[in-house]
This record gives C-alpha cells, sequence and structure tokens, in this order.
C-alpha cells in the first residue's frame, strides 16, 4: 500500500458529473487510484507523499486520442510544409520507408516527452507502418520507461499503388501477415483493467490504403477479443470523391458496409460528414478524434464539433501526427479547438450578435474533450476524471506565470484563453512524470541529440 496526499490547490478542476470546481482542494491516493477528491481541510493531514500545490491549477490528465509519434522525425519537411493530404503522403511516404526500430522507440519517447510536458496522461499512437524490421513492441516498450498510458494502434496498409491504393507497394504489407500481428500483439499486450497502461487498438490506415476485406476482417478480430478499432475517416474532400468514385458510397456509408460503425469504433478527424452522418455516431456511440490544428494546417476542413456535440457524439482531442501539427501539445489543441469551433460558428452563423447568434464553444468545453471526452472516445471509464475510484492522473500548471498575468479572476479559463503553458507536474497511476517542470522518467538533453540525428539520417536517405 502506498499513499499520495495532494493538497492547497488553489483551484481542483475534477470535471466529475457536477463538473465541481474546488478551491484549496486536494486529493487522496492510495495505490495509484484516486480515494477522495475534496477541499484540503476534509482530506487526511499525512501520506508516504505529500504534494503541495499552492499556487496551481489542478486538472485531471489530458487525453490524447490520434497521433502518430514517428513523425516527429519528419517535422517541417521543407517539400510537405505547404501540400494538402495526399500531396503531403506522397512526399513523406518514400522517407519513412526509411524507418527503423530505433527510429519508432525514439520518437515515441520525444512525442510523449512533448505530450507529458502539456499535461497528457494517455496517449493513443496509430502506427501503420513497419519498415526494416519495426514493430508495435517498439513503441510499446519505449512508451512503458516514459510512465504514460498508451493505447497502441496496430495500423496498417495493404492497397499499395500497383491496386489502385496511395501508399507506394514498399510500405504496404500482406494481409495475413498484419492479422497475424494483430492478434499476436493483443494477445501480448492488452490490457483489458482498469488502471492498465496498455491497451491495444486495431486500426487500418484509412479507406484509401486498405481493401474493405481487411476493414471486415480487421473488425472481426477485434470484437473476438474486445479490442477498439480506429482508422482515419471523412478527413478531406478528395478522400470522399476517392470512396465515391472507387466504393460508390460516401466514406461514413462505406464503414457502414464494413461492419465499422458501433461504440468500438473512433474515426479520426470526420471534417466532411454530413448531419445524417453524425446522427448516426450518435445513436451508434461512435466517436471521433478531433485534430483542430492539423486540420488547418493541411488545409483538410473544419471538423462541425458543435453539431457533433447536439448529436451526442463522443468527440476527444487528437495532436495527429507531427508531421502534420507539428507539435504534440494537448493543451494547444485545445486552445485551438476551442478557437476553431468559434470561427466555424462564424462562418455558419450568419450574425454573431443577436438572439439568434451560434452559441460559443468555452474554455470548460473544450477541455472536456480532453478530459471526459478523450476517455469515453477511447472506453476509458476510469480515466477522464477526478473521482474516487478513478485513475490517479493529474496536471498541475503555475499560476504565477507571465502569461496569466491580469487573468486569475478565473484561472480554469485562463489555461485555455493565455498562450499554452508547461505542465509543473504530470502524475500517472500516482507517479511523477513531470515534477517540477522537469521529465523525470527521460533524458531530454540526450534524447533531444539522438532525435535530431536520426531524423537527419532518415531526410538524408
Ligand atoms: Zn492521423
Amino acid at each position: 500500500m502506498s499513499s499520495m496526499l495532494v493538497r492547497h490547490a488553489s483551484v481542483l478542476v475534477s470535471m466529475d458529473d457536477h463538473r465541481r470546481e474546488i478551491s484549496d482542494g486536494g486529493l487522496f491516493i492510495r495505490d495509484g487510484f484516486i480515494d477522495q477528491v475534496a477541499p484540503t481541510a476534509e482530506l487526511p493531514q499525512t501520506a508516504d507523499e505529500i504534494l503541495d500545490l499552492s499556487g496551481h491549477l489542478l486538472l485531471p490528465g489530458l487525453i490524447n486520442t490520434h497521433h502518430h509519434f514517428y513523425q516527429t522525425l519528419t517535422r517541417v519537411v521543407p517539400a510537405a510544409q505547404n501540400a494538402n493530404l495526399f500531396n503531403w503522403l506522397k512526399t513523406l511516404f518514400p522517407i519513412w520507408a526509411r524507418l527503423r526500430p530505433e527510429d519508432i522507440r525514439l520518437s515515441t519517447q520525444t512525442a510523449l516527452a512533448e505530450l507529458a510536458l502539456s499535461g497528457c496522461t494517455t496517449a493513443s499512437d496509430h502506427l501503420y507502418l513497419f519498415p526494416n524490421g519495426s514493430q508495435l513492441d517498439d513503441e510499446i516498450l519505449a512508451a512503458r520507461e516514459t510512465g504514460l498510458r498508451l493505447h497502441a494502434s496496430r495500423g496498417s496498409m495493404s492497397l499499395g499503388e500497383s491496386q489502385g491504393g496511395l501508399p507506394p507497394d514498399s510500405v504496404v504489407e500482406d494481409e495475413d501477415i498484419i492479422l497475424k500481428d494483430s492478434q499476436r500483439l493483443i494477445e501480448t499486450y492488452h490490457d483489458p483493467n482498469p488502471g492498465a497502461m496498455t491497451q491495444i487498438v486495431l486500426a487500418p490506415c484509412s479507406p484509401f490504403s486498405v481493401t474493405g476485406d481487411l476493414m471486415r476482417q480487421s473488425a472481426s478480430l477485434a470484437r473476438e477479443y474486445g479490442v477498439h478499432l480506429h482508422t482515419h475517416l471523412a478527413e478531406t474532400q478528395d478522400e470522399e470523391s476517392f470512396c465515391l468514385q472507387k466504393f460508390g458510397y460516401r466514406p461514413v456509408a462505406y464503414m457502414e458496409l464494413l461492419n465499422w460503425i458501433g461504440p468500438d469504433v473512433w474515426f479520426a478527424h470526420s471534417v466532411h460528414v454530413n448531419s445524417q452522418e453524425m446522427r448516426l455516431y450518435g445513436e451508434a456511440a461512435c466517436g471521433v478524434a478531433h485534430c483542430p490544428t492539423s486540420n488547418m494546417r493541411l488545409a483538410s476542413g473544419i471538423a462541425p464539433i458543435q453539431e457533433m456535440l447536439q448529436w451526442g457524439v463522443k468527440v476527444g482531442l487528437g495532436v495527429d501526427g507531427s508531421a502534420s501539427n507539428d507539435g504534440s501539445n494537448m493543451l494547444e489543441e485545445v486552445r485551438q479547438a476551442m478557437l476553431l469551433a468559434r470561427l466555424n460558428a462564424a462562418l455558419h452563423g450568419a450574425s454573431l450578435s443577436g438572439e439568434d447568434a451560434p452559441a460559443l464553444m468555452t474554455a470548460r468545453q473544450a477541455l472536456e474533450l480532453a478530459t471526459r471526452g478523450g476517455a469515453a472516445v477511447l472506453g476509458r471509464t476510469d480515466l477522464g476524471s477526478l473521482e474516487p475510484g478513478k485513475c490517479a492522473d493529474f496536471f498541475a500548471v503555475r499560476l504565477n506565470h507571465l502569461t496569466f498575468a491580469g487573468g486569475l479572476h478565473d484561472p480554469l479559463a485562463a489555461l485555455v484563453f493565455c498562450s499554452p503553458v508547461h505542465a509543473e507536474y504530470t502524475v500517472v497511476g500516482g507517479k511523477f512524470v513531470v515534477k517540477e517542470g522537469k521529465l523525470i522518467t527521460l533524458d531530454r538533453p540526450r534524447l533531444i541529440e539522438q532525435h535530431n540525428r536520426a531524423a537527419k539520417r532518415l531526410l538524408n536517405g
């Protein structure tokens, strides 16, 4: 038995069912799970470890629902800086084909380090290329060293250029191998229990890079084992045209046909979805990973998040891969989600004044997407809020920042409206990943040096 007392947070943001915000709040933690959430005066006085958060804002750990860690090695590649999705992919595929197992390991740690410093405690990653002997195991083992929770998606691509797909034949895999490896990974690593550090997800890359048959077989394998399904969907207008031309269906209808609609499925993006499709998502309890920065970076469009929420769709946030963001900062993504939803309201509401003005996404709603929303999307009832029985996953930011000066009448809103700051503490399952602003599970200077060397090798070929 080990215990931890967290006390005197200026404001504790619970994100519980009542959305309680507790002044001078704290937590009492036992063995990695939350035992009590209350004003400090009502908590036990002692514990094995005590963390004083005077002058800090305390929140549930943020949950990232879409990423491609390996892309941290190919940020701002000149030829891909100003391209839309399909051209961006065609530029980067040959570079990614040079990835080695060591690159997967380094990029996993770099991305998770950035995420942890932005308050993230659980990340989903989508790895769909396995060149030169790389395996999802490389990512899982590297993530374990960082202390963050990982939902590792066994991605795949099987529809090469010669078969009418987008990726070059050199990076696609045989479907039998994909399915066998998926099964092996689930049996080796998937933990369905509360507090799980590792879960496996099956994730054929997108409608334009795998066959319908692989999507169907992945769905039945996932359901046999009770793991989640994930893919990119309705990201761009190009994808919609591709699906209509090649399959005769819009992307969402194509998913329905392949048995890919249900509470165990979440889609990255869903920018180009109509009201009927959003209603279907809501009724079937499908999730969406909203990636506002990536959607702007690749000029993909604006996902209608406010409307999705009205249809009862589960929505989480994703930073997406670092070749289309080009960062892994969850707090920045929360801010972008709020701002982009407001721009969308302006574009769809004739006027922003008067009774007819569309409701604007609030800072609290944006943070809800990154906490409760993300947990719902990943199917984690043990994450997403600070409540007794949930995992002790949280982060805290210092409030005496220049960034927040003049905004402390509402510290929670300041965290979203003002520029993103780094977490002072990030704790996963009661264990520190960031302490006093420093990463404690990784050697940051060494990681940066190795990462830059690997990136240079990849780009130079
Ligand atoms: Zn993506």
